[in-house]
């Protein structure tokens, strides 16, 4: 029996990846639900290919391009919030979680109330929903599945051993394409320049997160929520090579580490073949070609964003969501051109401090409230920088 799957931001970089994993083990699956935001000839094009019961798009605006490009087929065309909501409750052995920012909050809590399994790539709606999340998936009784490479790593170096015994976590970071530039040179960052990720093959907003290091901020409030070993055993390490994709340190000394390819095929193929193993095109490690592998301490003063993430974390309460809302803001602002690269942080860091110190909505809709306060705060402060 082929299982079911479906993949919320099936149009990005982490739904190509997935779809080349299905497409490779056609038989093996039976496609529900495809979306996208926008790209609807794109998602009609897989929606054929992969034979999906149902391709949405978010934006309404899109659906009469979708159903053009369906016409003929038997496939259900969806537009809409409302539509992609559907389309995550629909009853998958898996949903592949991998929208990008905020946006996929809603849809991915309403496939983890489906009390099934959710590979979750989407980490900015865990950093946001954090406890409202976790508390999903244990009253759903569904299965979690680490998708973001350092996560799926810890994930696999904890496979048979307790938290307990756990004495430190280690995020590994490639310290992003600005890694070796001097504060000056960071300051003036194109946005080609920092998009150029050194390593990794990603979607715009995330290569962004990865130059200025916030990527591995929102990972560590992510592991946060996903390991609770709490904060004083969790750290980030800059390892240029993305070999080692995260560690785990035992309290017997033993240390156990996840390596691979820098390619999201490797753990992706591990939540859509959990709990066993599958097949993925990858080139296998060639340690002795790549010699030495390295590991400095993150330059909190270059690149300021993990220690905002630390605070934020430790601030608790709406602090990681009101952080992850203001670098969505400023990111797309820098992506637009409107902003410069280091203005990011500063936009980010304003934003938090005006925010107020309010415990975290313990509902859905009360954390979306908070992201558009904040979302609000980072553009008001975006037009008084440019007044
Ligand atoms: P991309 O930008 O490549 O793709 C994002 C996907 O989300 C697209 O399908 C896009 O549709 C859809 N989307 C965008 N905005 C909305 C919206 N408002 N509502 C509904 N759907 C939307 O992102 P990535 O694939 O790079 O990243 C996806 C997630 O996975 C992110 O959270 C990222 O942090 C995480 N991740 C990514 C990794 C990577 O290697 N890329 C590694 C680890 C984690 P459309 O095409 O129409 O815009």
């Amino acid at each position: 029996m082929p299982r079911s799957i479906s993949i919320l931001g099936a149009t990005g970089s982490i739904g190509a990846s997935t779809l080349d994993l299905v497409r490779r083990n056609r038989d093996a699956w039976h496609v529900g639900a495809l979306t996208a935001n926008a790209s609807a000839a794109e998602l009609a094009r897989l929606a054929r290919e992969f034979e999906a019961d149902v391709a949405v798009v978010a934006d309404e605006r899109h659906l009469p391009a979708l159903r053009e490009a369906l016409a003929g087929s038997s496939i259900e065309a969806g537009g809409g919030a409302q539509a992609l909501t559907e389309a995550a409750c629909r009853p998958v052995d898996l949903t592949v979680a991998a929208i990008v920012g905020c946006a996929g909050l809603r849809p991915t809590m309403a496939a983890i109330r489906q009390g099934r399994t959710v590979a979750l790539a989407n980490k900015e709606a865990l950093v946001s929903a954090g406890e409202v999340m976790l508390a999903a998936v244990r009253r759903n009784g569904t299965t979690l599945l680490p998708m973001d490479s350092e996560h799926n790593a810890i994930f696999q170096c904890l496979a048979g051993n307790a938290l307990e015994d756990v004495a430190m976590i280690t995020l590994t970071a490639s310290g992003g394409p600005l890694r070796e530039w001097d504060a000056q040179a960071i300051a003036r960052a194109t946005v080609a320049e920092a998009v150029a990720h050194p390593n990794w093959d990603m979607g715009a907003k995330i290569s962004v997160d990865s130059a200025t290091m916030m990527n591995k901020g929102l990972e560590l409030i992510e592991a946060y929520h996903l390991f609770p070993v709490g904060l004083e055993r969790l750290r980030i390490i800059v390892h240029p090579q993305s070999v080692i994709h995260s560690m785990v340190e035992y309290r017997d000394g033993s240390t156990l580490a996840q390596l691979g390819p820098s390619d999201m095929r490797v753990p992706i193929a591990s939540c859509l073949a959990w709990p066993r193993r599958m097949d993925a095109p990858c080139e296998p490690l060639d340690l002795a070609g790549i010699g030495a592998l390295t590991f400095f301490q993150p330059d909190e003063q270059r690149f300021p964003a993990t220690r905002l993430a630390r605070g934020a974390l430790e601030e608790g309460g709406c602090a990681p969501a009101v952080l992850n809302a203001a670098n969505e803001v400023a990111v797309a602002a820098f992506l637009a051109g409107q902003i410069t690269f280091t203005q990011i942080c500063d936009i980010v860091e304003e934003t938090l401090s005006r925010s107020d110190r309010s415990p975290l909505p313990c509902d859905l809709d009360g954390v979306l409230l908070v992201d558009a306060a904040a979302r609000r705060t980072a553009h008001a402060i975006m037009e008084q920088r440019q007044a």
